[in-house]
């Protein structure tokens, strides 16, 4: 089989593969869509350290093409919704709840991590039960591919800030990830959601998921801006998607006494996150900072899944550019390298 790779740090190319093997609990998956996320930008960066011609991507929808002898509920040609963070579902740390940290930190994350991603003709997902939903009837599979990464991580977001009824609510980056994180914010029933981000085409679409008013960080320290709009009272919560270590110190001079931070942002440079002791209550101001990757797995997906298909969340607003074709997958990826104004989320369609 043939998958776009990252043949090393900062250089990406086709590969030929063997089509994996599929163990008594997984399935192998032909994709219908795949979706280029932020990260696997990161990726080809270096953000993880170098990989020798790992297969890139973790956005997909797709066919069932086998399953393992143990799988009981998915079989061949099931269309499939998969999440971007795959668990080991059986592990300890899924029992806590932490199924994204199964076997150790952030190790439900395999796609193009530590293993090969979704941008190959056939791709491989552990604990097949665990890890796949039935497409509802009627999605297309562009759509699909929002809700491996996009809306689970922007609603984690709004998740670990614990957005509550009547809150005001910063969203700082709103690229589609903050965008997902202002859509969650408004459907756990913020009152204000002041967002933070300049490109005009994901200002024009956080309006429409719900942002009332608008930050650019172009033009000061966000805190600055944000204390003279809530006439020097701040925020209840914080969700961060966007920004680096440094934006963690203007979510703390956002935020209330008692506030929550929420961040889903990739921190891929740097080595500290700053604090800072005043407006951190002198480490007394119940400032709370949560940090998470999304949540994976089945009931996951098929939530976010049932939420889009009953018209409650429109995901199509996210997808600005749509390819066809395996051919046009490097200049989907390109063009997420280079974000020109007009983009939110280029997809590639496989098949119909
Ligand atoms: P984008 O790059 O599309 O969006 C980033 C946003 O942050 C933009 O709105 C940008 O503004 C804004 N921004 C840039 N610099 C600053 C700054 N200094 N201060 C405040 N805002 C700033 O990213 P995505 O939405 O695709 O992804 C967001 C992050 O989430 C990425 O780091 C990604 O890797 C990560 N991620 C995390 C996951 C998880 O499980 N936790 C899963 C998937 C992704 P502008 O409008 O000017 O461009
Ligand atoms: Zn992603």
């Amino acid at each position: 089989m043939k998958g776009f790779a990252m043949k090393k740090i900062g250089e990406t190319g086709w590969v030929e593969k063997e089509i994996p093997a599929c163990g008594p609990l997984d399935a192998i998956v032909k994709p219908l869509a795949v979706a280029i996320c932020t990260s696997d930008i990161h990726t080809i960066a270096g953000a993880i350290g170098d990989r020798k011609d790992m297969i890139l991507g973790h956005e997909v929808c797709g066919e069932v093409y086998e399953v393992g002898s143990l799988v009981k509920d998915f079989k061949k040609g099931d269309r499939v919704l998969v999440t971007a963070i795959t668990p080991d579902w059986s592990t300890v740390e899924a029992q806590a709840g932490y199924s994204m940290h199964s076997g150790g930190m952030l190790n439900g994350w395999k796609f193009s991590n530590v293993k090969d991603g979704v941008f190959s003709e056939y791709f491989h997902v552990n604990d097949a039960d665990g890890n796949l939903a039935l497409l509802p009837e009627g999605m297309d599979p562009i759509d699909a591919c929002m809700i491996s990464d996009m809306v689970p991580t922007g609603f984690h977001g709004a998740e670990l800030a614990d957005i509550q009824y009547g809150d005001t609510v910063l969203v700082i980056g709103i690229g589609p990830v903050g965008l997902m994180g202002v859509a969650g914010a408004a459907l756990r029933g913020a009152s204000r959601i002041i967002a933070v981000g300049t490109r005009p085409k994901c200002v024009e679409v956080a309006k429409i998921y719900g942002a009332n008013e608008f930050i650019s960080y172009k033009n000061g320290p966000i805190d600055e801006q944000v204390l003279k709009m809530t006439n020097g009272k701040g925020v209840d919560k914080v969700i961060i998607a966007g920004g680096g270590v440094e934006t963690f110190s203007e979510a703390v001079k956002s935020l209330k006494a008692g506030g929550k931070i929420g961040n889903v942002n990739y921190l891929g440079e740097g080595d500290n996150v700053l604090i800072p002791r005043i407006e951190w209550g002198v480490g007394m101001g119940h400032k709370a900072i949560f940090g998470g990757l999304m949540p994976g797995g089945r009931l996951r997906a098929e939530k976010l899944g049932s939420l889009v298909s009953s018209g409650r969340l429109n995901v199509r607003h996210l997808i600005t550019h749509v390819y066809e074709g395996w051919d046009q997958l490097p200049e989907a990826v390109k063009i997420m390298g280079e974000k020109p104004a007009d983009l939110i989320k280029p997809v590639v369609r496989l098949e119909k």
